[in-house]
């Protein structure tokens, strides 16, 4: 059984003998079997058999131990031989090896990757349930709900980040176990990730970490198998047979320090991923538990409450024209490619329908548009400034709604008497912030 738990109520590490937390919180004893046992599964659980490492190591200490040329050659021949045999041990036997191991440990970190976005992905949807369901898009600095807007931030840029170094798309992310969290997070997050705005926060302007790790893990066996290759045929090419051995085979012996220092590397890289799937594992275990204890009954009451109900119905015509905004938005600052004359040859109006058109095709959203459109019953901006003042004017109005919405909202019991257990809720994300920082 783990010795240290953590309290279903804030998140905090607890000892499993303690009955009550620093929170307050007294945590049933049945609960706290079961964390123990699952993060006892956790920290149990491997995700790259050690066997890849194992046979790696050995074969390449097979070959320093066993295929080295002698001292002494009386023939060319018995040297070129020898000098073959090693290489050819190298490339049938130690390379394959290092390869498969490499490519192990590429799934693996991908597996992680999935699991980091898996978990910011909860933390950015209940966010979002708080900041624009609970207490309403535009009531932050009212309601002190700053801390919730950084962390809905921090794990835009999380996912953001994680999704463009790895190439993970939405499709993936979707067969991905949400828990308790549900499906209304995960279309909250779906939107997001499809409207392209993760991507916007984070532009790939350099190489990301894993790149370069797995770009010199690629580099270094390359590397080897064409130095094999380049010297076979020096060796033939020459009549000093036994000096150019020699000197093939210490160029090859330099080699093989890289292919140590790459077997080190992949090492450090496998006992990180373990590391970092504890971590993420325990992370969405935290989440998970202290959400389903603490917002998850609240949110469900919300759901049924009549008047909120009645809200959300009425909100919808507002979500569709923030919505619109948001793509033409996306649209005015994705790149076309201009014509000169076309642009010299047209109007205003002609110029903006045409490019904004192409635009919103480049990002694969004209069907979308056209469908809130048709549901709005409005039809496309003519013109730039148009734009721009439907903008201005639908986020105004929208902010009326709220506000006079919010007014009976927040007199709801559902509303008015959880308020303190929802923001409460920022201790948890601290608490997982904290994990991964101090990892
Ligand atoms: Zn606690």
């Amino acid at each position: 059984m783990a010795k240290n738990i953590f309290c279903t109520r804030c998140g905090s590490d607890l000892d499993y003998q303690a009955t009550q937390c620093q929170c307050g919180f007294i945590m049933p004893s049945e609960e706290r079997r079961i964390i123990g046992y699952n993060l006892e599964t956790i920290n149990n659980s491997i995700l790259i058999d050690e066997e890849y490492a194992y046979i790696t190591i050995s074969s390449f200490e097979d070959l320093l131990n066993n295929y080295q040329l002698s001292s002494l050659y009386f023939t060319s021949g018995g040297a070129k031989k020898a000098y073959e045999k090693k290489v050819d041990f190298l490339k049938s036997d130690l390379l394959p090896k290092i390869e498969n191991w490499r490519e192990i440990i590429q799934i693996s970190d991908e597996k992680i990757s999935l699991e980091k976005v898996e978990l910011f992905s909860k933390i950015y949807g209940i966010t979002e349930l708080i900041l624009k369901e609970y207490f309403g898009p535009f009531t932050i600095k009212e309601n002190n709900l700053e801390v919730f807007t950084e962390f809905r931030d921090f794990s835009r840029y999380q996912v953001s980040t994680t999704v463009l170094e790895t190439e993970i798309d939405f499709t993936d992310i979707k067969t991905t176990n949400l828990g308790t969290i549900g499906h209304n997070i995960l279309d909250s997050v779906g939107n997001t990730l499809d409207k392209g705005s993760f991507k916007e926060l984070s532009k790939k302007t350099e190489w990301s970490d894993s790149d370069v790790k797995r770009v010199k893990a690629e580099v270094g066996v390359a590397i080897a198998g064409e130095l094999i290759v380049g010297i076979g045929s020096i060796i033939s090419q020459t009549q000093d047979a036994i000096k150019n051995v020699r000197i093939a085979d210490n160029e090859l012996n330099c080699k093989l320090e890289e292919i140590n220092d790459l077997i080190n590397s992949l090492s450090i890289e496998e006992n990180e991923i373990e590391k970092q799937k504890r971590l993420y594992d325990k992370c969405n275990m935290i989440i998970d538990s202290c959400y389903e204890r603490i917002l998850k009954p609240i949110f469900e009451e919300l759901n049924n409450d009549p008047v909120y109900i009645e809200y959300r119905d009425k909100r919808i015509p507002f979500d569709l024209e923030q919505e619109r905004i948001k793509m033409d938005d996306e649209a005015l600052n994705e790149n076309v490619s201009i014509s000169f004359w076309g642009c010299l040859l047209n109007n205003n109006a002609r110029n903006y329908k045409v490019y904004w058109k192409k635009r919103i095709k480049k990002l694969n959203k004209l069907d979308r548009y056209s469908e809130i459109n048709s549901i709005l019953k409005s039809k496309r901006h003519k013109t730039i400034a148009e734009c721009s003042s439907y903008k201005e004017l639908k986020l105004s109005e929208f902010k009326d709604f709220e506000m006079i919405n919010r007014r009976v909202l927040k007199s709801r019991p559902i509303i008015s008497n959880n308020k303190r257990e929802v923001i409460g809720f920022a201790q948890v994300f601290n608490k997982v912030k904290y994990n991964i920082n101090n990892s």
